[in-house]
Order: C-alpha cells, then sequence, then structure tokens
C-alpha cells in the first residue's frame, strides 16, 4: 500500500482536529501532516488510520492515539539535533515524529517481535533512529547523557535511572500511574540534585513492564 491523495486529505483533517484540540506547535504539526500513519496498522485497521483514535499493533501493544503523540511531543520541546531517548517503540510512530523534528532518536522496546518489526519496518519508509531490545527501566547508560526522554507508557513511578541519564536542563516527559488512568508530568532537570515536576492532565496507556519478557 502507498500514500495517496486520499490519505493526505484525511492526514489534513487529522491535523486540523489537533489543532481544534489545542495542539499549536507547527513542527509537531506538520509531522503528523507528513506522516503515512496508515502504514503503521494492520491492514484491517486501515481505514481508522486517521481517526484520532488509539488502535491494536500486535503483541498486546497499541499506537498511541496522535494526540497524545502530538501533546507529548509538544511538551518534549525537542529541538534539531538533540539526543532523545524513547521508551516504548512499538509501532515506531513517535520516534519517525521525532526523527523529522531532527532529533537523534535512541528508542527501546522490551517485546523481541515488536522490535524487530519496527526496526525493518522504519527504515524501509524512510525514518531513521536506533533501535534497542532492551529494558526501559535501564535506559542506555552507554549513549547518556540526553537532552530528552519521553516514555510512551503508564510508568507506576517516575524511574530515577532516567533522571541520571538526563542532561542538566535536560527534559522527561512520562504518564505515570497504574492501570488505565496515568497523568502526564513534565521533568526538567535543574542540576545533578534537583529537578522541577508539573503535571499535565490524565491520559491512558499500556503499562510500562519490568523485566523482558522470556
Ligand atoms: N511509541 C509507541 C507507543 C507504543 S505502546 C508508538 O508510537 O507506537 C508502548 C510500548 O511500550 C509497547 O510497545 C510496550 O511493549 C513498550 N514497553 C512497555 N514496557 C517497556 C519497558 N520497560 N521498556 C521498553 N518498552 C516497554
Amino acid at each position: 500500500m502507498k500514500d495517496s491523495f486520499l490519505h493526505k486529505g484525511l492526514r489534513k483533517k487529522l491535523v486540523d482536529d489537533l489543532v481544534k484540540k489545542e495542539i499549536k506547535n507547527d513542527k509537531v504539526l506538520n509531522a503528523i501532516m507528513q506522516i503515512p500513519r496508515h502504514l503503521f496498522l494492520d491492514n484491517a485497521f486501515v481505514n481508522f488510520a486517521y481517526q484520532d483514535k488509539a488502535f491494536p499493533i500486535g503483541s498486546g501493544q497499541t499506537i498511541s492515539q496522535p494526540y497524545t503523540v502530538a501533546f507529548q511531543t509538544e511538551l518534549l520541546d525537542v529541538k534539531p539535533f538533540h539526543k532523545v531517548l524513547e521508551i516504548g517503540t512499538g509501532s515506531g510512530y513517535q520516534a519517525a515524529v521525532l526523527d523529522i523534528l531532527e532529533a537523534q532518536v535512541f528508542t527501546i522496546e522490551r517485546q523481541r517481535d515488536l522490535f524487530k518489526k519496527t526496526k525493518e519496518f522504519l527504515p524501509s519508509i524512510g525514518y531513521h533512529c536506533m533501535f534497542i531490545y532492551g529494558d526501559g527501566y535501564k535506559g542506555l547508560p552507554k549513549f547518556a547523557p540526553f537532552d530528552r526522554v519521553i516514555i510512551t507508557c503508564g510508568a507506576p513511578f517516575i524511574p530515577d535511572e532516567l533522571i541520571n541519564q538526563l542532561k542538566i536542563g535536560g527534559k522527561m516527559v512520562v504518564p505515570v500511574g497504574d492501570g488505565d488512568n496515568q497523568i502526564m508530568h513534565l521533568v526538567e532537570k535543574i542540576s545533578e540534585t534537583e529537578t522541577s515536576i508539573t503535571t499535565h492532565g490524565n491520559f491512558s496507556f499500556v503499562p510500562m513492564l519490568d523485566n523482558k519478557e522470556n
């Protein structure tokens, strides 16, 4: 399947919808306008690709709702050349948004099947980042420190290890909470020992799990 004028038209409607929901950052909206989200979904869901909804992507996981992706990305405040660590690669859609924003993207996924699938798929449609199979709670010490960290699964608490791997002046966006309800948190690292934390509304994510499967 390819991209088409029909898909572009549907994307424009999606972007208009996000503007109505108060997404303001032009670069974020432009990234969503560019990415062929229908290619990220199983064929059975293609007709729904440009509705503002989350969808199953296999292995019991979901591709986040476009509004959630836009909201988290806007809050993350990504600048070109930033080193960004994403926890929860999933379909790779969020990673593609970060790539378009000219970040250097490192993305971790704990489910091997999804990791393998997305590592092949994303470059095949022109988006590039470094894919890591592992446990997001541990971060990626080898490539730390990061300018930005984004967690795209519901974290029961803010992992200290990820704060350690942030640069001073760096920011982390993380949905915190058990079960189906999370509160979006923005953590800013002020010094080696201080952070400032603000909250930004309610969302619903699949859980951030610890040990790898198998
Ligand atoms: N960013 C994704 C959203 C995927 S849903 C997208 O744009 O499609 C969240 C993902 O987080 C799932 O794929 C899940 O397997 C993964 N995940 C959950 N716990 C994790 C952990 N501890 N480390 C890395 N990934 C994790």
